[in-house]
């Protein structure tokens, strides 16, 4: 519902704010290397996808 903006307090409108902030980008994943990954996609770092590696990454020397 909306309210107008003089009847919302500073505390009830930052205290609204604080709450549920996600910290991860949706659809990011962590993978088993460590890596965070989009999910349902091939990690860029290891190559691997549900848990087998699926495509060679080349190992920078
Ligand atoms: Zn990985």
């Amino acid at each position: 519902m909306a309210v107008p903006k003089k009847k919302v307090s500073k505390a009830r409108r930052d205290k609204r704010r604080s709450t549920n902030w996600k910290l991860d980008l949706p659809g990011m994943v962590k993978c088993k290397c460590g890596e965070y990954v989009l999910a349902h996609r091939v990690c860029k770092a290891c190559g691997s996808y549900n848990g087998k590696e699926v495509i060679n990454v080349k190992k920078e020397a």
